[in-house]
């Protein structure tokens, strides 16, 4: 981690109770996903929280799949979210747990709560249960079943794990009150029936306990300290602690703190999987989307998303962060760590009429301006270029400094050219091809007479060039908050959020390069190795483009 411990409110806790020895001087937190997605950016503040804390505080912290909802859980789920925490570099050693391997013992402290008549078995509907809950404003009413005997709900109970009852037809309650001011509190469901496969223990069960009893009961089989979870789960907390008290359990505490939100795109495993389901992003890792498996292969790194993370701290209200933060802590790491090349996205051919027939030069370039260190390359350099199209106005308006007739520019590391010649399509206009002369005396791109270009292109050599596919990317939603637009979120998914180039050409020195290197394309943005390139042909992301839009309002801001 990095030198200074970071300081908040969850951290003043945990170093009060260590003060106290509250907990024998133990710190020990878990991150709990839940397998039904794959994980993304905000699970990335949970994580480093929590696994960033254990680390600071000499504790340990586990990875626990909360697995009880065998209907929208899955193995691949499974690996995938220890992939991407893998990634994101934590580490939960040995400590893989499972909820679902709790069941037995789970299944005996809801027959413990029975017998002590805090739970039984109720046989009103799902819809009939919310009916007698009551409002905000009502208290609720008591089933009709809320009294039977202890040895009736064990016997139904029983019942209920063998089998012998359809879905939706019995489940079994806390007897709590059902005029709590806490409406979480009115007699919670805490098992239901379901017949369903699970991923881990096949058909041993077709009973399967809620998320608010099986959570604590977690926390307090393995012994956590600090549960740590959002603001959503305040209310759970009673209920949280309810369970544990009249079990007479170990009793860790649940902290909450202010999940992530992030402007122009959507942070729920449930939305997310509509997304994908509905082919508006080509798979849960699309470079669009905000999971980690989608922010990787973007070209995002795990040292950005965690200084992304310490950036925003941990408080206690929820907020919208801008989008632009993470893509500034991303571009602060690449401009250190991804070497610079050239890539023309949009070829347009440059010949250069006074270049010796068939003479081929390397020219050097250095590889990180920001890092000697990285060393230099040779580049080579022909009488046939391509240029970016955008670099050429035929009529420039004033103050263009890039190509145009009779105008001079620099090659990048290269020579002094001036254009000659506009060679255009007879049929469509379109300009396909420019004539040059350059100036053998400019070599490295200065000249002895002082004679300045104020224009500098990018540029390969056209022989020697490798064709390549760009894949560009815009925000995937046309709005900062498409979830409280007030109708569909799906009206407000990007349609012009992808654009693929397929005829760019990139210089020969990326030959080889492999899915997930990161590059700098000079004058065009970070970039990306995608796992789709294969021999011969290299697939690129734009990972993000150069400005920095938030460096760019943080000194607005300050001049203000
Ligand atoms: P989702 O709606 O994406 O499924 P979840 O909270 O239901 O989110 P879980 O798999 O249960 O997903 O989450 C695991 C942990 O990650 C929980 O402790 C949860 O509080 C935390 N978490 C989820 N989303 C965020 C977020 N946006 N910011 C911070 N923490 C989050
Ligand atoms: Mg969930």
């Amino acid at each position: 981690m990095t030198g200074s411990t970071p300081s908040d409110f969850i951290r003043d806790i945990i170093r009060e109770d260590l003060r106290t020895n509250k907990y024998g001087g133990r710190v020990h937190t878990r991150f709990p996903p839940e397998p039904n997605g794959y994980l993304h950016i905000g699970h990335a503040k949970s994580i480093c929280l929590n696994f960033g804390v254990a680390e600071e505080f000499g504790g340990l912290c586990n990875l626990r799949f909360d697995d009880t909802n065998p209907t929208k859980e899955s193995a691949e789920y499974v690996e995938a979210i220890k992939r991407d925490i893998k990634w994101l570099g934590f580490d939960w050693g040995d400590r893989e747990y499972y909820a679902s391997d709790y069941f037995e013992k789970l299944y005996d402290y809801a027959v413990q709560l029975i017998k002590a008549g805090k739970a039984y078995v109720c046989d009103l509907s799902q819809e009939e249960i919310r009916e007698y809950r009551g409002t905000l404003t009502e208290p609720g009413r008591e089933s009709p079943y809320r009294n039977r005997s202890v040895e009736e709900n064990l016997d139904l109970f029983a019942r209920m794990r063998a089998g012998e009852f359809p879905d939706g037809s019995r489940v079994l309650r806390a007897k709590i009150d059902m005029a709590s001011p806490n409406v979480l509190m009115r007699d919670p469901v805490i098992y239901r029936i379901l017949h369903a496969t699970h991923h881990r223990t096949g058909d041993k069960w077709c009973i399967y306990p809620m998320y608010d009893f099986t959570h604590c009961l977690s926390d307090s089989i393995e012994g956590i300290t600090h549960s740590l979870c959002t603001l959503e789960f305040e209310n759970n907390r009673e209920l949280y602690d309810w369970f544990l008290d009249q079990l007479g359990v170990y009793h860790p505490q649940q902290i909450e703190f202010a999940r992530l939100n992030l402007t122009y795109t959507v942070m729920s495993k449930r939305i997310l999987k509509q997304l994908v389901d509905g082919g508006y992003v080509r798979g849960w890792d699309d470079p669009r989307m905000p999971t980690l498996s989608g922010l990787r292969r973007r070209g995002y790194t795990p040292e950005a998303i965690r200084n992304f993370c310490d950036t925003i701290g941990v408080a206690r209200t929820n907020s919208v962060v801008d989008i632009e933060l993470l893509e500034h802590h991303v571009r602060e790491d690449l401009n250190k760590r991804a070497p610079r090349v050239m890539a023309v996205l949009r070829p347009l051919r440059l010949v250069i009429d006074n270049y010796p027939e068939g003479q081929v030069e390397e020219v050097e370039a250095e590889n990180n301006p920001e890092d000697p260190s990285m060393g230099t390359r040779k580049v080579p350099f022909s009488g046939v270029l391509y240029i970016e199209q955008g670099d050429f106005q035929e009529n420039p308006p004033k103050g263009w400094f890039r190509l145009a007739p009779g105008q001079e520019v620099r090659l990048k590391h290269a020579y002094y050219v001036k254009c000659t010649q506009v060679i255009k399509d007879e049929q469509t206009g379109e300009v396909i091809e420019l004539h040059c002369t350059y100036d053998p005396e400019s070599r490295g791109g200065w000249t002895s007479d002082g004679r300045k270009v104020k224009g500098t292109l990018h540029w390969v050599s056209a022989a020697h060039a490798l064709p390549a596919e760009v894949r560009l990317y815009d925000r995937l939603f046309t709005v900062p908050n498409p979830l409280e637009q007030g109708d569909n979120f799906l009206n407000y998914v990007n349609p012009n959020s992808l654009e693929v180039l397929t005829a760019c050409q990139v210089e020969p020195s990326l030959a080889g390069a492999k899915p997930g290197s990161h590059y700098q394309f000079l004058r065009l943005g970070y970039f990306c190795v995608d796992p789709d390139s294969c021999d011969g042909k290299l697939v690129f992301n734009r990972t993000v483009s150069l400005r920095d839009t938030w460096a760019k309002m943080q000194k607005a801001q300050q001049a203000e």
